[in-house]
């Protein structure tokens, strides 16, 4: 996938020397969760506090407060199933401005220099892509000056407008990662703080494994691979950009007591949070740093299909054109030859879809029937040390077995081999597999 350009258009850099002291401009961004009420915004602004009373220049990116884009969600469906996409985006883009009003407030009560901004009003540029737009350019000036005059922006995530029908346009659901990465990259800031509600990117889900650990560091790449495949923490846009743009992000949490929280300083970070970065930057790296498992996987098998060329054409072809992504391929050969069936596995909400298409290529196809289940899960090893080392894949195979877990699909990259298993062993494999690569917690 393409990462979206952004072209950074503030005056940029950092690093004014304010009584011997580097100044650093930090973008904090804040989710739902954090700003789940007036409560918990005026603990967000809080942390915002702290970085401007060390002399960093702040710019807020805030999402909608939790549950509130769910509810604009709904009711837009209640309104009407089939709905214009542009009205969408105008109703679900509302959430993050009730929170950027109220953070700007609280803000100013403190004493601080604060000011509200939509998208439209820096703006942030997007493609038509209405509820799924790419963000293609963000005018940094304005915010810039007024960051360097000492005012916090407190900047609206998850939306900006299309210019060419000056509608508003929103990024997708989790979006507002997106717009604080594009943003930090748009005023050249030294660090991307993402707040949530976790105080970190973990080697695995630690509710399933509590012996999970906190990552300190974790490159890009490997962050992509966990977004993708399960990991709630980042969407998976945001590190792509980051990643191309090289942007330092952090994952951190806003349930952090303010006070107990070292200011952002130019010259180290501490040792909080999750650092995403270089992979150069990570000393120590394991061959195996974390294991992801997705839930929402659906696995199609196609019975019987003519063993020639051409017929993957014929099954993925439509598919592709109705925009359904497809993920693990396996094909099999039938003893005489001839005939073969053909798994594969996507998104579970895709399954009606896939199904229907599936029926309607039914002639073109030649097939004996169709088997659908959605109850299968993904559990993926990723580590950059893979590509090093070799074995992880035997390894991981071995340990799946010698539980009993049947493997029902594969796929691989250069830093990570995914598995399709039924999903009652999920909880096993995961937790096996932790403990395998070495990476419980003592
Ligand atoms: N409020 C939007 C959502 O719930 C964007 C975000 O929170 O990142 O998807
Ligand atoms: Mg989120």
């Amino acid at each position: 996938m393409a990462a979206q350009p952004v072209c950074a258009s503030g005056p940029g850099g950092s690093g004014e020397l304010a009584a011997g002291v580097a100044m650093a401009v930090v973008v904090m961004k804040f989710g739902g969760t954090s700003v789940a009420n007036v409560e918990r915004i005026r603990n967000v602004c809080r942390h915002v506090k702290r970085e401007v009373d060390a002399g960093n220049k702040v710019a807020v990116v805030v999402s909608a407060m939790s549950g509130a884009t769910n509810q604009l969600v709904a009711w837009v469906r209640e309104a009407s199933l089939l709905h214009d996409a542009r009205e969408y985006d105008a109703i679900v883009a509302s959430g993050e401005q009730v929170t950027a009003g109220l953070t700007a407030i609280v803000l100013q009560s403190m004493g601080l220099q604060a000011r509200s901004w939509q998208g439209w009003q820096i703006p942030v540029i997007t493609d038509k892509a209405h509820g799924a737009a790419r963000i293609l350019d963000i005018k940094g000036e304005t915010l810039r000056e007024r960051l360097d005059q000492g005012e916090v922006a407190v900047v609206t995530g998850f939306q900006g407008i299309e210019p060419e029908r000056n509608r508003i346009a929103t990024l997708g659901r989790g979006g507002s990662d997106t717009s604080a990465v594009a943003l930090a990259v748009a005023l050249k800031a030294d660090v991307c703080d993402i707040y949530t509600d976790v105080d970190g990117v973990y080697t695995t889900d630690p509710r399933i494994v509590p012996k999970a650990q906190r990552l300190p560091k974790v490159s890009y790449e490997e962050m992509l691979e966990m977004a993708s495949l399960g990991s709630k923490v980042l969407q998976t846009r945001s590190v792509e950009l980051a990643m191309l743009y090289r942007m330092r992000t952090r994952v951190l949490s806003s349930f952090v007591a303010p006070e107990a929280m070292q200011p952002f300083r130019l010259d180290g970070l501490e040792d909080i949070g999750t650092i995403v970065c270089d992979e150069d930057e990570i000393v120590e790296q394991q061959v195996v740093s974390g294991i992801a498992y997705a839930k929402d996987e659906a696995k199609i098998t196609i019975l019987k299909v003519a063993d020639k060329p051409g017929i993957a054409a014929r099954v993925f072809g439509p598919l592709a054109e109705a925009n359904i992504n497809v993920d693990m391929i396996v094909q099999n050969i039938t003893p005489d030859g001839k005939f073969t069936d053909m798994t594969f596995t996507v998104q579970a909400a895709e399954l009606p879809r896939t199904l229907e298409v599936l029926k309607s290529a039914k002639e073109s196809i030649g097939y004996n029937d169709v088997m659908a289940s959605a109850d299968v899960v993904k559990v993926s090893v990723i580590g950059v040390g893979m590509r090093s080392h070799a074995g992880v894949a035997a390894q991981m195979f071995q340990a799946l077995a010698s539980k009993g877990i049947n493997i029902l699909a594969i796929s691989t990259s250069e830093i990570k081999i995914s598995v399709l298993i039924e999903a009652p062993y999920a909880e096993l494999a995961v937790r096996s597999l932790h403990s395998l690569y070495g990476l419980d917690k003592d």
